[in-house]
C-alpha cells in the first residue's frame, strides 16, 4: 500500500536557504514541505530510496561510458545533528560502489601544509560517483572561525575561495548539494546522554562535545555567515531541521532524487551488436 504522506513543497523549495533564513530562528523539530508522521515518512523513504537507487545506477553506468558527470553532497552540522545515520540510511540505500565517502577531521599535519581546500580538491567525486562529505572545507570558516585558529583576515577570505572552488566544481560537471544540519540544543543533550548510557554508544561520546555546546552562539554566527555568503545559484544550500531523524532523511533523500533527475540521465547504449551478440551467446 502506498503511503498518504506527501510533499505539500517540494523539498528543494521548502528547505532552500534564502537571504532571509535566520539560523538563530531555526525550527529543528520542523518538517518544512512535508505532511505526515513519522511511520508514513519511514514508509516514504523505502519508496524514494528505490527511485534513488535506480537514479545512482543510471549515473554510476554513464559514469562507466563516458559521462563525466557526478554528484557531490555535503553534510555540515553541529556534533550530534546526525551525519553519520544520514550516510547509513540514505547513502546506505545505494550501490555503495557508486560512493565515495570522505569524512574530514582535524587536519593532518601534512593537510596543514597545503591551502585549506587541498585536501577537499582531491576527495571530489570521480564520473558517475556520489561524493559524500561528512564534514567538509566549510570546518575552515566554522571551527576554525570560533576557535580563532587562523586570524580574521585568513578565514575572512575563505568564503570568497569557497565560492569559487565550487563554481569551478559545479562547471566541471558535479552537482553539489549542500545540506546544512540543525539539531536543536535539547536534542543534542539527550543524544550526548544517550551516549552515556549505552554501552553500544559510548564510541561515539567525545568529551569536548559538551564543551562545544558553550559556543553555540558563536556557531550559529558562523553558520549565519555561511549561509549569507555561500549560498549561491550554482551552489546552493539547504536547510535541514534534524530533530527528527526520519524527516532528515527523508528530505535529503529528495534532494539527491532532485539533483539527479536534473541530469536527465540515460543508460548508456551497446558499443557492441546487439543482435550479433545474442547470435553468439546461443552458439556458444
Ligand atoms: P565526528 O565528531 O564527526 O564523529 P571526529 O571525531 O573525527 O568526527 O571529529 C572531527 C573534528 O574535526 C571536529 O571536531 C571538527 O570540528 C574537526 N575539524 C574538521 N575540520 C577541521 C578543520 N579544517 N580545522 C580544525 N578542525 C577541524
Amino acid at each position: 500500500m502506498r503511503t498518504m504522506a506527501t510533499w505539500t513543497t517540494s523539498a528543494t523549495l521548502a528547505l532552500r536557504a534564502d537571504a532571509t533564513t535566520r539560523v538563530a530562528d531555526i525550527d529543528a523539530r520542523a518538517k518544512p514541505g512535508f505532511h505526515g508522521r513519522k511511520s508514513d515518512g519511514k514508509q516514504l523513504l523505502g519508496e524514494r530510496g528505490e527511485v534513488l537507487a535506480a537514479l545512482q545506477e543510471k549515473l554510476y553506468a554513464g559514469g562507466r561510458s563516458g559521462d563525466h558527470r557526478s554528484i557531490l553532497l555535503v553534510l555540515q552540522g553541529m556534533d550530534t545533528a546526525g551525519k553519520g545515520g544520514m550516510v547509513r540510511h540514505v547513502i546506505g540505500m545505494v550501490d555503495p560502489q557508486g560512493v565515495s565517502h570522505t569524512a574530514f577531521g582535524v587536519p593532518t599535519d601534512e593537510e596543514k601544509r597545503h591551502p585549506f581546500l587541498w585536501r577537499i580538491e582531491k576527495a571530489l567525486p570521480a564520473a558517475g560517483q556520489i561524493g559524500v562529505f561528512d564534514r567538509s572545507h566549510y570546518e575552515d570558516v566554522l571551527v576554525v572561525r570560533v576557535h580563532d585558529l587562523v586570524p580574521q583576515e585568513v578565514w575572512e577570505q575563505r568564503y570568497d575561495e569557497i565560492n569559487e572552488f565550487e563554481k569551478r566544481v559545479v562547471e566541471s560537471g558535479t552537482t553539489i548539494v549542500k545540506v546544512a544540519m540543525f539539531v536543536s540544543l535539547d536534542e543534542q543533550k539527550a543524544r550526548l546522554a544517550e551516549r552515556l548510557e549505552r554501552e553500544d554508544k559510548y564510541w561515539k561520546y567525545n568529551p569536548a562535545d559538551v564543551t562545544e555546546r558553550s559556543y553555540w552562539p558563536k556557531y550559529q554566527e558562523a553558520y549565519q555567515a555561511v549561509l549569507d555568503r555561500t549560498d549561491t545559484e550554482l551552489a546552493p544550500w539547504y536547510v535541514v531541521p534534524c530533530d527528527r531523524k526520519w524527516f532528515a532523511h527523508l528530505a535529503v533523500t529528495e534532494l539527491l532524487i532532485d539533483a539527479l533527475e536534473k541530469f536527465d540521465l540515460s543508460w548508456p547504449p551497446p558499443d557492441f551488436d546487439v543482435e550479433v551478440e545474442k547470435k553468439r551467446l546461443a552458439q556458444a
